[in-house]
């Protein structure tokens, strides 16, 4: 297996794209999977009220459990509510729980509002205990620029957008990266796009070919050469709550996840 390094400084990569059903979610469990897999230690943090990133991890995350709302909006630490993903060693999740759908009205009238999870991030990341505890942190977004994505914004470093291979894929981008400019100019300088994954790539029409060309066009210093195939395997595994990373590790699928990811590590 080609080997990576661990990065300098931990990396926070806010996984984003405010259209649905695009490939988010699948993006960060199989990337965190992937760098977990090459022996990083990476945390993906759950803001989605929906949790699949929590279900695809196969972490518990029923009403009762801790979890990112209670960071949020209860001010708990991030550490307190971590759990370690049962198949892959070496990656740990921020679970989110139904709660969560409230937290979007809740955080409105909290002190702080937009900063709550940049703050727990640092907190953790600062802890004694904590101190070169994580080597990477993905933040799996909703699919809105509502407060919860903001505050994955606030706690990031690097915008990581999965782009998918159809029709309208760059419908909505340049929203996108207008609130990201407002988010650098207001609220945290250091945040930059950085990276673009392809997704649901179908070799087999021109119109992947053409979403593919048009994107390298536009942003050819963040798109990572690998491109993830549309793939069955990959839709299957979130229901057996796995990774492709574990369910089939040498799909189609999980491999390219893996080169996507090896690329990422490298352009630390
Ligand atoms: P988002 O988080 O952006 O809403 P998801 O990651 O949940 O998107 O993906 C939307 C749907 O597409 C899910 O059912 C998922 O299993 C499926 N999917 C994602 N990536 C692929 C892929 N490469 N091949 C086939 N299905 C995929
Ligand atoms: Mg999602």
């Amino acid at each position: 297996a080609t080997e990576v390094s661990r990065p300098d400084r931990p990396r926070v990569l806010t996984v984003a794209n405010q259209k649905g059903g695009v490939g988010k979610t699948t993006t960060t469990v199989n990337i965190a999977a992937a760098l977990a897999a090459k022996g990083l230690r990476v945390l993906v943090v759950d803001i989605d009220p929906q949790g699949n990133a929590s279900t695809a991890l196969g972490i518990p995350h029923h009403a009762e459990v801790p979890s990112i709302y209670d960071v949020l909006v209860e001010d708990r630490s991030l550490d307190s509510v971590l759990q370690e993903c049962p198949d892959v060693p070496g990656l740990w999740c921020a679970p989110a729980t139904i709660d969560l759908a409230g937290a979007e009205i809740e955080l409105v009238s909290l002190v702080a509002r937009e900063s709550r999870l940049a703050r727990a991030v640092q907190q953790l990341m600062s802890d004694r205990a904590g101190e070169d505890r994580f080597d990477y942190v993905l933040i799996d977004c909703p699919p809105s620029l509502g407060l919860l994505t903001v505050n994955a914004f606030v706690a990031a470093t690097e915008v990581f957008i999965p782009i998918q291979c159809e029709y309208y894929a760059l419908e909505g981008l340049s929203q996108l990266l207008r609130n990201v400019d407002l988010i650098r100019k207001h609220l945290n300088p250091a945040l930059s796009v950085s990276t673009i994954l392809l997704t649901m790539y179908d070799a087999r029409t021109r119109l992947s070919a053409q979403v593919a060309d048009e994107v390298r066009s536009h942003f050819p210093d963040q798109v990572l050469k690998a491109r993830i195939p549309r793939s069955v395997r990959i839709s299957e595994a979130p229901s057996h709550a796995q990774t492709v990373m574990t369910y089939d590790p040498t799909s189609s699928g999980a491999l390219s996840y893996l080169e996507a990811a090896t690329e990422l590590a490298r352009r630390a």
